[in-house]
């Protein structure tokens, strides 16, 4: 029997790749279940039951899971908790919804933005922005549910052989409360902003959302993913799920590049795991320099074009 559960995030056919880092980060606890919900939900299992150090797949089929409804997961979580130590979430939008409620349903701590698995009972996290790490215990529960922080750990890869899948049905009652209505996502052809491993961004010295276009042209160019800083989400300049940093998305694209973005902590904080930093900015004591691998001191609508040909080349 496993200690950890890993819960699979998924759009109902494929494997988002948060949950192959989630299982990286409890490896120390040895090798992990994953429990696909879905309604239907086989090509997931596969995917999941691919990946290197999983003990099994749990798949659990039901209607109710159709659209993913954290009000429907989490009863069923709880059930699936029961003979688990550790219930692991990635820390993306999926999982920051879903685990407080099964925390809440199990009555235990959670503990957020885990970066380090000690053991069943002990994890590191950073506060403050990442200026400070600290180690929080769950001495006094018998259970704790994590949401790991995917970007400090590289994703599973698949193994020699493929885990065993267990058909498991669960009793918990689903609350009524919250339904289904409809879905409106953004759309978009780019790369997806936590998994693409090239990501361009834009802040406020980007100026309007009438030329934030030079940082879409630039993705484009070079295959990237697109994000961008508060202040230019809070300008307008583009839509807020495209935010980068402490209260917007943490990333570690191999190749991250900030253009007309000062370097304020809360920012870098969502970007000190990736793996090289290109900054562009006119003002050569911005704070972005401290943490850059390679910087360019200029105007960012000179070096731009420039820098998407030399790279296309
Ligand atoms: C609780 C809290 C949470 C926050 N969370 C986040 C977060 O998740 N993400 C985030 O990003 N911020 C966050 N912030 C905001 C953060 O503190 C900064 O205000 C923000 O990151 C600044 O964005 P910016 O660098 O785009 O803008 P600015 O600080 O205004 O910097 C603009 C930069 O563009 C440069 N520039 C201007 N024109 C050009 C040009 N033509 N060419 C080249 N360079 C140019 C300027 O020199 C300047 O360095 C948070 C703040 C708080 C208090």
């Amino acid at each position: 029997m496993s200690t950890a559960l890993v819960i699979a995030e998924h759009d109902g056919t494929e494997l988002n790749q948060a949950t192959a880092r989630t299982l990286t980060g409890v490896a120390p606890l040895g090798a992990a279940d994953i429990a696909v919900l879905a309604k239907g939900g086989a090509d997931v299992c596969a995917q999941a039951a691919a990946l290197a150090g999983v003990g099994k797949v749990l798949h659990v089929d039901n209607e109710a899971s159709e659209h993913q409804l954290a009000a429907a997961l989490a009863p069923q979580i709880a059930e699936l908790a029961a003979s688990y130590a550790v219930i692991a979430f990635p820390s993306t939008t999926f999982g920051k919804d879903l685990a407080p409620r099964v925390a809440a349903l199990l009555d235990v701590h959670q503990v957020s933005d885990v970066m380090d698995v000690i053991d069943a009972k002990n994890f590191q996290r950073p506060i403050y922005a990442g200026n400070v790490i600290v180690k929080e215990n769950t001495d006094g529960y018998d259970k704790a549910v994590l949401t790991i922080r995917s970007a400090s750990f590289q994703a599973a890869v698949n193994g020699d052989s493929a885990a065993p899948v267990e058909a498991v049905s669960v009793s918990a009652e689903i609350p009524g409360h919250t339904r289904f209505k409809s879905l409106k996502a953004q759309k978009s052809e780019r790369p997806d902003l936590q998994s693409a491993a090239w990501v361009v961004s834009g802040g406020r010295g980007v100026g309007s959302k009438e030329k934030f276009s030079i940082i879409y042209t630039l993705a484009d160019k070079l295959g990237a993913g697109c994000g961008a800083s508060r202040a230019a989400v809070d300008a307008g300049y583009c839509p807020n799920d495209m935010q980068v940093g402490q209260t917007g998305k943490i990333i570690a694209p191999d190749v991250y590049f900030a253009l007309g973005i000062s370097g304020a902590i809360q920012h870098i904080t969502g970007i000190k795991d990736a793996g090289t930093i290109v900054a562009i900015n006119k003002d050569s004591e911005a704070p972005i320099f401290e943490v850059a691998d390679i910087g360019m001191v200029g105007d960012l609508f000179e070096i731009a074009p420039k820098l998407g040909e030399a790279l296309q080349k």
